[in-house]
């Protein structure tokens, strides 16, 4: 490896936000800039309007790549260097096991500044976000990602405008509903698709998220035209989806992909994913799970859970579940995500895991001890056994390495209590252990 703090994303990949602007990663969203791909002017490249190319050499993703042939952690991956440091399996190691570039290559042709020759390393992987349509509104999330959110944000904040990446945008009330202006519809310029046409026949991976990918007519153009120019057999389509939706004609285009994967974005079961990604049904996504399930073998189905403090307590309950329910035998299939695809929510601070009070803390951490013990005992395949023990032990070290009580408990508290409000739902009929919090 090039060094031990090197990553291939700033080589082979481009991320664009769901607003248009041009990132690093996902990852780097928890960073100060927020992982923006910036201009001399500081305004962000924007796949609406730039050409994406230019992006690629712009002087902050230089000296990304400069920090790390000289393996030192940059400001911009902090996610990744936190996750790592707490045991996690950060996204560099997984894209490290995915991506191989020769190292002798990424030594020869990247300047002591950061500059690469983008003929030598084209963009083999995007991140698109076709903007943030979406039919959720879940408590983790806010408007820039769901547009399903401004009703609870106006409510929540009496504000009509909220900031993303680009600035402020404003919300105007229309036939009963809020509504934004055009500032996600950035899929739709044929700018973007004349300029990612470019590179279309060196593409192998495209992750989709929202929004929700789903539900955007574009996509289903974009998939067709993968299609149509043959490319498609070369591609890996990867999405992260709530699967409130599963139409057939998506079903029916991913069979000519070379492998479909779909993070499924259901983090419990019941109440209490009713709960957290308000207004789903769970009814409803189950039997998109079992459609998933029965998919051919180019498809490859996970649970992406996220952990928040509203779902933790229910972590080793959905797991149960997970590993004795024989519908789902497809999902979460591979050895390396023999059980669930976990990851904690770093943001917002008052929904992470470390804001829970001491007790509580202790509390999951005996409750994980237990149920690792008693899994062990069982005759389950030791692989399963394993990833279950590491769940749960990443959890427990995420969660106890710091602790935001004292600064955004208060805030937890306020937040619920006004969203249960207004959605007539309570935290503690899902999740008893926040009584004594919740009285009034
Ligand atoms: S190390 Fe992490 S944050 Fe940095 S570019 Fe790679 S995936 Fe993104």
């Amino acid at each position: 490896m090039v060094s031990d703090t090197y990553c291939p994303i700033p080589w082979i990949f481009q991320g664009v936000r769901s607003n248009g602007d041009i990132r690093v990663c996902c990852q780097a969203n928890i960073s100060e800039g927020k992982g923006l791909i910036l201009k001399e002017d500081g305004s962000s490249f924007n796949a609406s309007r730039d050409l994406l190319v230019e992006a690629r050499n712009a002087k902050m993703i230089k000296d990304l790549r400069a920090s790390m042939v000289k393996g030192e952690w940059s400001p911009v991956c902090v996610r990744c260097e936190q996750e790592e440091k707490a045991g996690l399996r950060s996204r560099r190691d997984y894209e490290n096991e995915q991506w191989h570039l020769e190292e002798n290559l990424i030594q020869k042709h990247t300047d002591s500044d950061g500059f690469i020759d983008t003929a030598i390393f084209p963009v083999e992987y995007y991140d698109l976000r076709f903007g943030n349509l979406c039919n959720l509104a879940c408590r983790m999330c806010g408007p820039t990602d769901s547009s399903a959110w401004y009703k609870d944000y106006v409510a929540l904040t009496g504000q009509e405008f909220f900031h993303d990446s680009s600035g402020k945008v404003p919300l105007t009330k229309k036939d009963n509903r809020w509504i934004s202006g055009s500032e996600y519809d950035w899929h739709s310029e044929d700018h973007f698709w004349n300029e990612i046409s470019k590179s279309f026949s060196g593409i192998k991976h495209i992750y989709m998220a929202g929004g929700e990918p789903l539900l955007i007519e574009r996509h289903y153009e974009f998939l067709q035209k993968c299609i149509d120019e043959n490319i498609a057999k070369n591609i890996i389509l990867e999405y992260n989806t709530n699967l409130t939706v599963l139409p057939d004609r998506v079903l029916k285009q991913w069979e000519s992909f070379k492998q479909v994967r779909v993070g499924a974005s259901i983090d419990g079961y019941g109440s209490v994913i009713e709960y957290q990604r308000y207004p789903i049904k769970w009814t409803n996504v189950l039997e998109n799970l079992k459609k998933l399930n029965n998919q051919p073998e180019n498809i490859l189905g996970w649970l992406a859970y996220t952990v928040t403090v509203y779902n933790v307590f229910h972590i080793t309950d959905f797991i149960e579940w997970k590993i004795t329910n024989a519908e789902l035998s497809n999902i979460n299939r591979t050895k390396r995500r023999s059980v669930i695809t976990h990851h904690v929510a770093h943001n917002p601070k008052h929904l992470n895991i470390r804001v829970l009070p001491e007790h509580l803390k202790g509390e999951l951490t005996a409750k994980f001890d237990n149920y690792s013990k008693n899994v062990l005992q069982r005759s389950l395949p030791d692989h399963v056994k394993d990833e279950v023990i590491r769940i749960l032990k990443s959890v427990t070290k995420y969660m106890n390495q710091e602790d935001y009580h004292r600064e955004f408990w208060p805030q937890f508290v306020r937040y619920t209590s006004s969203l249960d409000k207004l959605r007539d739902q309570s935290l503690t009929q899902v999740c008893p252990e926040f009584i004594p919090f919740f009285k009034e």
